[in-house]
C-alpha cells in the first residue's frame, strides 16, 4: 500500500479511487522535527499540497510547522489557529490550487501509533474542516519511522504503512 520511488517520493494507494504521494521535500521537512533528543518536544501541523486532476490523488508537498500560538510538551502538541491561516495563504500563493490534505505530528515512539487524543482530534478535524476529497491523510513522525494513515469521517483510521526516515 506504500512504497518509496527512486525519486525519493513515497506513494500510497488505498483503493482505485484513493491514492497519493509525499514529496522528498515534505519528508525532509517532517524528519527534521522527529524527537531525537531527550529534550525534544512534540511538533505538528497541517499537511499541504495539491489534488491531482486525473486521479484525484493527494499530492503532499509542504507542511505547516510549530510556532506562535502552539503549545508543545514532551508528549503533547496543541495546534494553534495560525496553521489554518497558513493553509489559506498556501491556497493563495498557489493560485487557488493548493489545499490542505491532512495532519501531522511527532511521537516519542520508534514506530508511532495514534493515541486516543489523536483519534479524537482527527475525528474533530474531519467533522469541522473542509477538504478537497472525502478524507484526510494522517501522519505521525516517530523516531525511526513515519506512520501513514487515511482517515474518513465516520470510519476508523486505515493504516497505509510505515517508512523509515533518516
Ligand atoms: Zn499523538
Amino acid at each position: 500500500m506504500l512504497q518509496r520511488l527512486s525519486t525519493g517520493h513515497i506513494v500510497w494507494r488505498l483503493d482505485e479511487s484513493c491514492s497519493g504521494s509525499l514529496s522528498p521535500k515534505l519528508i525532509d521537512l517532517l524528519s527534521k522535527w522527529a524527537q531525537r533528543s531527550f529534550w525534544s518536544r512534540e511538533a505538528g501541523g497541517l499537511l499541504l499540497g495539491f489534488v491531482d486532476n486525473e486521479t484525484e490523488g493527494l499530492l503532499g508537498e509542504f507542511a505547516t510547522t510549530p510556532g506562535r500560538g502552539d503549545r508543545r510538551s514532551r508528549t503533547s502538541f496543541y495546534r494553534g489557529p495560525r496553521h489554518q491561516q497558513e493553509a489559506i495563504e498556501w491556497n493563495r500563493i498557489t493560485d487557488g490550487r493548493g489545499t490542505q490534505l491532512g495532519l501531522w505530528h511527532t511521537h516519542l515512539e520508534l514506530d508511532p501509533t495514534p493515541s486516543q487524543t489523536d483519534l479524537e482530534d482527527c475525528c474533530n478535524v474531519l467533522a469541522t474542516g473542509k477538504f478537497a476529497v472525502d478524507g484526510i491523510l494522517y501522519l505521525i513522525v516517530g523516531t525511526r519511522s513515519i506512520g501513514c494513515w487515511f482517515a474518513k469521517s465516520g470510519s476508523p483510521l486505515v493504516l497505509l504503512g510505515y517508512f523509515p526516515h533518516e
